[in-house]
């Protein structure tokens, strides 16, 4: 199915997934160019959050598929198929890659919504459009990045040459599953070098299309694997391998800890990590445009059904604008209802699975256990029988000290605190293990540049929230994880630094 303009009814979407799934989808692994069942033959269901539909049987690898992808994606990498091309030529690959993406951006958008519940809307509009700029902006880069000659001394040429690690695991989550793949992949391979993809078990879809694709598009056998499975097992493997040089990682701050304790156990492969979240909105008494900052907050918090790693789970907020701020919140937070996320019309739909929504429902007890005070929301969606669809949820007058206040919920929960100065919003904000984001909103530069500075956060936003482009980095303090993603500075996991020292006296 390519991409087309007349695919945006509900009823089309509709159509075209009850075709896609009777054709039947694409479920096996991707290794060395082709698409295999796992050694042991086992799979694991597919089902769509959106309606409990098995989809499909998805090949559910283990360490020896994982041993066959890291083998072959080592001898493409030492055969220097892929590494040893000139970089315009991986360029013009990549670019090509892009364009494959983009030529099926409509079975893309539909397959994110149907395994993970992602909105048409957003997986049409913005995560397809997004991974397709990301792939081709790192093909771009291919050929862009200059070596350097350091100013040693002058009978000394001392050259420092970027050289790619080698196989790169990458390990994603399922939130954005096919767009975090290409924040991974595509400086991966522009650097040169080989990947093996573990997508999450619950969205491991789009990837195995991707691979396809990559392959379709020129990316040589061997260059770009695929293995679908579940993380302590497919995961934990590619972690403990001896011959996977580099991983990156987005998904929690736990599975991010294992991830560093199998490095250690194993080659002291290079680990980076873009872990959870607990991202603040602080909103200060001179702040300029409360209908603006009343949306973005509700957009930041629900987008995705709030399962964003910078999501604003949290509201910071000064008394004084307190009670007119959470007015415009609520009369908007209670216009959002969970709907089918194939209809265009649908903003706010169902989460990953049944488990996980089980799990945000335990965490808004504990918000009404602790006392916080439930302002809407709190329920599963009436008439719901896949357990997936909940309400948007607020509580207001939380205090730092609730779990709703400081641990990532990874749902529609929205978290309210009043302050009474930018110093408390401040200590409230850095009041977590987590540090990867946090917007403010004032007039007063003074104040921005305060916050801007105190804040411990990969990014600080001054009145917007998670806006973001391909140039920019993202990632996180403490244990938000470390290393970038996006921009150029994700080329740094992917490449080592090598010295050659010339004599020349
Ligand atoms: P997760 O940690 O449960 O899973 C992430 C990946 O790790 C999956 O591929 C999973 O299969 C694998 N995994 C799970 N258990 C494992 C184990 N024992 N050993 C090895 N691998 C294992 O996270 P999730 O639920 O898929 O995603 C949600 C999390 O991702 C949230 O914490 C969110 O904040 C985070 N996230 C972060 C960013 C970022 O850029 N910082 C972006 C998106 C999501």
């Amino acid at each position: 199915m390519a991409a087309s303009e007349q695919i945006s009814t509900y009823q089309s979407w509709q159509d075209s997934a009850e075709q896609l799934i009777s054709n039947g989808l694409a479920n096996q692994a991707f290794i060395d160019g082709e698409f295999c069942d796992a050694a042991s033959g086992a799979t694991f269901d597919c089902i769509s959050p959106r309606n409990g539909q098995l989809l499909t049987r998805i090949a559910a690898c283990d360490a020896e598929d994982v041993d066959k992808a890291v083998a072959t994606a080592r001898q493409a990498f030492d055969a220097g198929v892929w590494s040893g091309l000139m970089p315009k030529q991986r360029k013009k690959i990549l670019q090509a890659f892009a364009d494959e993406l983009e030529a099926h951006a409509d079975e893309l958008a539909l397959l994110e919504s149907l395994d993970m519940g992602m909105t048409i809307r957003d997986s049409s509009t913005m995560n397809l459009p997004g991974a397709v700029e990301c792939v081709n902006w790192y093909a771009e880069l291919a050929d862009k990045l200059y070596d350097e000659i350091a100013p040693t001394q002058p009978n000394a040429l001392t050259r420092i040459h970027r050289v790619p690690v080698g196989v790169v695991a990458a390990i994603v989550p399922w939130n954005y599953p096919l767009m975090i793949a290409c924040w991974k992949a595509a400086p991966a391979l522009a650097a040169g070098n080989s990947v093996v993809l573990k997508p999450a078990e619950q969205s491991s879809l789009t990837a195995i299309r991707m691979a396809e694709l990559a392959h379709k598009a020129g990316v040589p056998s061997g260059v770009f694997n695929v293995v679908p499975g579940m993380g302590d097992v497919a995961g934990k493997a590619l972690g403990l391998h001896m011959d996977v040089d580099a991983l990156a990682f987005t998904g929690s701050s736990r599975v991010g800890g294992l991830y560093m304790q199998y490095a250690g156990q194993s080659n002291l492969k290079r680990v980076a990590l873009e872990c959870g979240g607990k991202t603040p909105n602080i909103v200060l008494d001179d702040v300029e445009d409360l209908d603006k900052a009343a949306a973005a907050i509700v957009l930041g918090a629900f987008s995705n059904q709030g399962q964003i790693c910078n999501a604003g789970s949290r509201l910071i907020v000064d008394r004084k604008v307190h009670q007119p701020l959470m007015d415009k919140v609520r009369i908007l937070a209670e216009k959002i209802k969970p709907a089918d996320p194939l209809d265009p019309a649908t903003e706010f739909s169902c989460l990953v699975d049944a488990r996980h929504t089980a799990n945000v429902l335990r965490y808004i007890q504990a918000g009404n256990e602790a006392g916080a005070k439930l302002v809407c929301g709190g329920e599963q969606e009436a008439g719901d029988d896949c357990q997936c669809y909940l309400q948007a949820t607020i509580f207001d007058n939380v205090s730092a000290d609730m779990r709703i206040a400081s641990e990532e919920i990874f749902g529609p929960v929205l978290s309210v605190i009043p302050v009474d100065s930018l110093e408390q919003a401040i200590a409230v904000a850095n009041a977590t293990v987590y540090g990867l984001g946090a917007a403010v909103w004032t007039r007063d530069m003074k104040r921005m540049e305060q916050a801007a500075h105190d804040i411990k956060a990969g990014v600080i936003w001054i009145n917007c929230h998670d806006h973001g482009d391909i140039s920019s980095p993202v990632g996180g303090f403490k244990q938000s994880g470390f290393g970038r993603d996006k921009s150029i500075h994700a080329m740094d996991k992917y490449v080592e630094y090598k010295t050659v020292w010339i004599d020349l006296s």
